[in-house]
């Protein structure tokens, strides 16, 4: 029985009823939400009731410093195969000689790979923060920007397509200790054979942050950056659909260099359960099943851009290669941050993003969770129509949530 229907059965959330009902009705009120509004922040996914089961189960208790084997804790021999079957799931589903499956999150794992190739004060070239890079890739707010010397390229202001001349310029002229490809909000498929080439010229690694694509890569939906990086960061939980957390991804030169990287440098115990749980979605990843989601997520997005265009809205690069999708909504009436909210209230939950030219916002969405509900591509343009009539004010904010409510309704995330 998975953990969300034993929900319904007032199973799990039965006991944490009795105890603690204020929790309980957030518990309860976030599941409502979650589906009964349409979730299309490009990041965010919906889990398998195996998943879900893994994270709510009792691997959650175990202490296990160190690698399998090699432990700092007793007790480590289940958890231990739980991780190394993670591990060897996601070498074969990657095609990687090395898996570190410990990074608690996306941005743990790029500390980690900025903590096997760089020390303090070196320079890493990066997609900058105002054309998509994430915090990680140099913001003066994060780690990254405060011990390493970041320069950033940027996209073409037309086309909003990365400026491979401006990123081949940069890397002769500052000589790069790294070279960082991978966006919070880049449409594209990224031309890791041009990094590789740039990153050689200039004597640099080359480190993919895949965060976002790399549950299309495991479904055959994009290209694979395994080939090409020293090291491959990413997350578990966005198209990929496992549990919250990241991975690390190299070649066997790098494999203890990584290692001690993630522990004991950047992070201490090991989260067994997310870890069991990031197995359980490897194991997902690599059925036909999820290779038909990939490529259904990917037309999807296409179909839903096109029908953002058609509305009026001017979708960045004029289109999409993968699920994630920025837009200007300006032609419409609101700008980028007020459509955010205007959506918000009429139940389409979706983020601000930069835009490649100018100063103001636009939108952010994504339909990987859409995808994973069952949607297709008639309700892409559903979602579409919705989603510009709330922008032109020609639906009201309570019959958009009525009718956003009744196309999610019609697609429950966990039946049952
Ligand atoms: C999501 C993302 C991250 C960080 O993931 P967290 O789990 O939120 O830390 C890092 N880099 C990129 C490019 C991302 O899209």
């Amino acid at each position: 029985m998975s953990v969300i229907h034993s929900l319904d059965a007032e199973g799990g959330l039965g006991v944490l009823r009795r105890q603690d009902p204020e929790l309980a009705d957030i518990l309860l009120g976030e599941r409502r939400r979650q589906s009964t509004t349409l979730q299309l922040i490009a990041a965010e996914n919906f889990t398998s009731p195996s998943v879900l089961a893994a994270l709510g189960s009792p691997l959650a208790n175990k202490y296990a410093e160190g690698y399998p084997g090699a432990r700092h804790h007793g007790g480590c021999e289940i958890v231990d195969v739980a991780e190394r079957i993670a591990v060897d799931r996601a070498k074969a589903l990657f095609g990687a000689a090395h898996a570190n499956v410990q990074p608690h999150s996306g941005s743990s794992a790029v500390l980690a790979a900025y903590a096997a190739l760089l020390r303090p004060g070196d320079t890493v070239l990066a997609l900058g923060l105002p054309y998509g890079g994430h915090l990680t890739h140099g913001s003066p707010a994060n780690f990254s920007g405060r011990w390493f010397d970041f320069v950033g390229y940027g996209v073409d202001a037309e086309t909003g397509l990365i400026d491979h001349d401006q990123v081949r310029t940069l890397a002769r002229s500052h000589r790069p200790k790294a070279i960082v490809c991978g966006s919070i909000a880049y449409p594209r498929h990224i031309d890791h054979a041009f990094f590789r080439e740039v990153a050689d010229e200039a004597g640099a690694c080359l480190i993919a942050d895949a965060a976002h694509p790399i549950g299309l890569v495991a479904g055959g939906a994009a290209p694979n950056p395994v080939p090409y990086a020293d090291i491959v960061c990413a997350t578990t939980h966005k198209v990929l659909r496992g549990p919250r957390g990241g991975m690390i991804l190299c070649g066997g030169e790098l494999a203890e260099r990584v290692d001690r990287a993630v522990f004991p440098f950047t992070q201490g115990g090991a989260q067994m359960h997310t870890i069991a749980a990031k197995a359980v979605a490897f194991g997902e990843a690599a059925t036909p099943a999820f290779a038909a989601y990939a490529h259904r997520v990917v037309a999807n997005a296409k179909v839903l851009a096109a029908a953002l265009t058609a509305e009026g809205l001017v979708v960045t690069t004029g289109g999409t290669d993968t699920h994630l999708i920025t837009a200007d909504p300006a032609p419409l009436g609101p700008d980028g941050r007020t459509a955010r909210g205007l959506l918000a209230a009429a139940g389409l939950v979706m983020d601000c993003c930069a835009l490649p030219h100018g100063t103001e916002r636009g939108l952010r969405l994504g339909t990987a969770a859409l995808t994973t509900q069952g949607m297709g591509e008639k309700e892409m343009t559903s979602v579409a129509a919705l989603l510009a009539g709330v922008l032109r004010g020609e639906i009201d904010t309570r019959r958009a949530r009525a009718e956003a409510r009744e196309l999610a309704e019609r697609f429950p995330p966990y039946p049952g």
